[in-house]
């Protein structure tokens, strides 16, 4: 590179807990390009520490003595220029390091998946057979270098924690050999297969077989049907066995041609060819369209909310906003909460765009994550979808970013680097002059706050697809449940009757209970105490397989049979129901139904969690049981029944937001029902009928519910009508921790002003401990968002001096999502 006297500075995040970037000296021989975006290798107080490129300053802060970078480790950008403001407004809201912020946005296993590669020079041709130093000439790599003239990288990865390194480096001071810097992608192979189209001109006189032309018949049919020109041979010789042949004597006469192609496959397995535009769209679907369209094409920043009730068709809506991006020449990102959802909603995207979408989810590798991630700095996808961590994906600037169930809280993470993807997406739209949609059936409150004072526009879907009414709901009230020796059943008999109706009728069912496990605690006969975890101010939770006592936090486990922490007696209750005992009860009442329980405990990994979903599908299972697992976004058309079990789980909770999640949540749950051409019915077993959260998810009245929780905050002064940080205070030691809390709060009162912003504590936090950690936390609660900043700034600056030797960690949570 020629020294460029004025760009000769680099501007550095470094990965450490320092909240500015660093200026560093490219390396004196550098040759090569430097861009933002490439990692770096940088000193910093005595250590090497990974280090990001941001930008590349023509001035560097004065009296400071700039130190060199050591090595460059990426041969081109990891995340395009265009990202790094977005970064550092992120790391100055969240108060969060921004080299750690962008640690955090890259996919993980990074380091390892960049390498070196080793290439011989003609000079080395000559000189490195001649050579005599036998530890070396007895390796592997380095008859791999004379072979085959390289060392791959994946080899030099284990070569350069070793003294060879320096072998290798002086090779290179020789001229015998290069060695360049360059990511290495993960092994995973894409999928493909035999695919097989008409060739553009073939002489249709030309003498054929009868099997011949019936080949060319049933390609053109499938062709035509799922409007596309190549067809996997397997679809044809599935229609006729005799093609195989036909299409081989083709090939040769080229007729046809014969292609290996990249396929996609649905999470079921099946493979997606037929794209599924509806004919037409509804009124509504229409009009949300006019609104969207024009704001994409004007390039200008415009928020929406979409909301619209469940099954409504929300997802053509993105489909099709989508398509009208990319016509612009934009890109898109698409977002889901976990991988529940990603399975249906990425099915539909993959089946219309194809091979230009990428997906960044936890259900792929870490090597297939990588692979994603390059095709999109690459720009060879322009659609990605993906769960909370997608929003760092590396698009220069999305035309569009798509949130859906934007009101999910999977979308807050919730610990390291606290950041919520549904608000990152509004901020990466309004730098990137994209359009953004929040989609939801219940959106929260504070997004349909925001229509309200025109910062967000509102579309709405009333209507269900074909007028298909939303589903009848009963509330059963549990306390005049007749009870058998004093204990209520768990299942009403309104519920089981239904269920068996059902049963018979041959229609599916959703049962719903937001508590895994078997029991919800056990309760100690002699001392009336709940058994608790060791490491946590929490109650085990007894799971009958494998007979143990879970804690649902920290995964301490003891046997069923342990004795009371308190008392030491073995008399031990179960009490509460999880889903396992609902699973086992369920089975000896209705002994003929085909059960499927969907839960953290039979879905560990995301395939369980399709295996089940597909036999639903398949009309395999009558009744699927389970957890919030089994609300996220699925469509099926055959249930006809949803039942929730106990839908005041959620409301006793100390958090703000307890009356608006179990509304979300019983909406969300009732939105399965009554989804194909039969209408469905919902059973809401409560002992708090009366509840508005439960009343008002009953007649689908989210007007109702969003004028009484605004109502409720605003005179609390709870967002969306201020906001929240939480300053949480942990370490083992209680007497610490409680001193350090005091401290902090005592600095907090003398940054306030004119008692802005306010401070709530120090108190314990609800969970006062968890994995052995003693936890305090201190909430400032501002209106106004600038000076909440400064504040923080001011007190952040602080943290540093009460951590007392790291025995008190302090972190900031702007905007949390639980209170616990
Ligand atoms: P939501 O996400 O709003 O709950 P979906 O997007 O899953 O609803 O749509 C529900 C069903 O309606 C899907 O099976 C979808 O294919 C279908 N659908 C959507 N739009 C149309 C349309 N315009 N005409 C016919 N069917 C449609
Ligand atoms: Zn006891
Ligand atoms: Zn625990």
């Amino acid at each position: 590179m020629t020294d460029d006297p004025v760009k000769n500075y680099l501007e550095v995040a470094v990965s450490a807990p320092i909240n500015r970037p660093l200026t560093y000296l490219p390396p004196d021989d550098c040759e090569q390009q430097l861009k933002p975006g490439m990692r770096v290798l940088v000193p910093l107080g005595g250590r090497k520490i990974t280090g990001y490129i941001l930008s590349r300053p023509d001035s560097a802060p004065s009296g400071q003595k700039l130190k060199n970078i050591y090595e460059v480790l990426d041969s081109q950008p990891l995340f395009p220029a265009e990202q790094v403001g977005f970064y550092k407004w992120i790391a100055s809201y969240y108060h969060y390091p921004i080299g750690e912020v962008i640690k955090t946005a890259l996919p993980a296993g990074l380091t390892q998946k960049s390498g070196r590669r080793v290439v011989i020079t003609e000079s080395g041709r000559k000189h490195l057979p001649e050579l005599s130093e036998s530890a070396i000439i007895g390796t592997q790599w380095f008859s791999s270098l004379l072979e085959k003239g390289e060392i791959s990288s994946h080899v030099t990865g284990s070569i350069w924690r070793t003294k060879e390194r320096r072998i290798l480096e002086t090779w290179e001071e020789n001229g015998w050999i290069t060695i360049s810097s360059e990511l290495v992608g993960g092994t995973a192979k894409a999928k493909t297969e035999t695919c097989c189209a008409l060739a553009d001109q073939f002489d249709s006189t030309e003498d054929l077989k009868v099997s011949e032309q019936k080949t060319i018949n049933i390609l053109q049919e499938i062709s035509t049907a799922t409007n596309r020109r190549f067809v996997p041979r397997r679809e044809i010789t599935r229609q006729y066995p005799g093609a195989g042949k036909g299409l081989k004597s083709l090939a040769q006469k080229n007729i046809v041609l014969v292609e290996e192609q990249q396929v996609y496959r649905d999470p079921f397995g099946e493979c997606f060819l037929e794209s599924d535009i509806p004919e037409t769209l509804t009124g509504e679907q229409n009009k949300a369209l006019e609104s969207i369209l024009p704001a994409l094409q004007k390039k200008t920043f415009t928020p929406f909310l979409l909301h619209g009730v469940t099954g409504s068709g929300k997802t053509e809506v993105y489909l099709q906003a989508t398509a009208f991006a990319l016509e612009q020449g934009r890109t898109a990102l698409v977002l889901v909460p976990e991988i529940a959802l990603a399975t249906q909603l990425e099915a539909h995207f993959v089946a219309r765009f194809g091979t230009r979408v990428a997906l960044l989810h936890s259900g792929l590798s870490s090597g297939q994550r990588f692979d994603q991630w390059c095709r999109i700095v690459q720009e060879k996808a322009d659609v990605v979808i993906g769960a909370r961590s997608a929003i760092f994906a590396p698009l220069a600037a999305p035309g569009l970013i798509i949130v859906d169930e934007e009101h999910d809280s999977s979308y807050k993470q919730d610990d390291g680097f606290r950041y919520h993807a549904r608000d990152l997406a509004v901020l990466r739209a309004s730098r990137s002059g994209g359009v953004v949609i929040l989609g939801s059936a219940t959106p929260s409150v504070t997004s349909y706050f925001h229509t309200t004072t025109g910062k967000y526009n509102l579309l709405n879907l009333y209507k269900r697809i074909e007028d298909r009414p939303l589903p009848t709901v009963e509330v059963v009230n549990m306390q005049s449940v007749k009870t058998v020796s004093g204990r209520a059943p768990v299942f009403s008999p309104a519920l089981i009757s239904n269920l068996r109706e059902n049963l018979v009728r041959g229609e599916q069912s959703l049962v719903f209970l937001n508590r895994r496990g078997y029991a919800n605690f056990m309760i100690c006969r002699d001392c009336v105490q709940a058994v608790q975890c060791k490491h946590c101010q929490i109650s085990l939770t007894l799971h009958r397989t494998g007979n143990k006592l879970l804690c649902h936090y920290c995964g301490f486990a003891v046997s069923s049979t342990t004795a009371c922490s308190n008392c030491q007696s073995t008399s031990l209750t179960p009490v509460g129901v999880g889903t396992e005992r609902l699973e086992h009860q369920l089975t000896e009442l209705l002994p003929d139904a085909r059960i499927a329980r969907l839960d953290r405990d039979t879905c560990r990994k995301r395939l369980d969690y399709i295996k089940i979903l597909k036999a639903v599908h398949k009309g395999e299972i009558d009744i699927l049981l389970g957890t919030q697992m089994i609300t996220k976004g699925h469509h099926f058309p055959n249930v006809t029944l949803v039942g929730i079990v106990l839908a005041d789980t959620g409301l006793g909770l100390p958090d703000f937001r307890a009356g608006e999640r179990t509304f979300q949540l019983i909406s969300q749950v009732t939105g399965r029902a009554g989804r194909g051409e039969k209408p469905g019915r919902v059973i809401i077993q409560t002992y708090q009928p009366e509840h508005y959260s439960i009343n008002m998810a009953k007649n689908h009245d989210y007007a109702g519910m969003y004028t009484r929780e605004t109502e409720l905050r605003k005179s609390l002064a709870y967002p969306p009508f201020s906001r929240i940080v939480n300053v949480k205070i942990e370490g083992i030691e209680d007497t610490y921790v409680q001193d350090a809390a005091g401290r902090l709060s005592n600095l907090a009162q003398k940054f306030q002003k004119r008692s802005e912003p306010e401070i709530l504590g120090p108190a314990p936090a609800p969970l006062a401990r968890l994995r052995d950690k003693y936890r305090w936390q201190l909430l400032i609660k501002g209106k106004k968002l600038e000076a909440l900043h400064t504040f923080l700034y001011r007190l952040e600056g602080e943290i540093a001096t009460l951590s007392k030797g790291g025995k008190v960690k302090i972190s900031i949570d702007v905007d949390p999502e639980y209170m616990m």
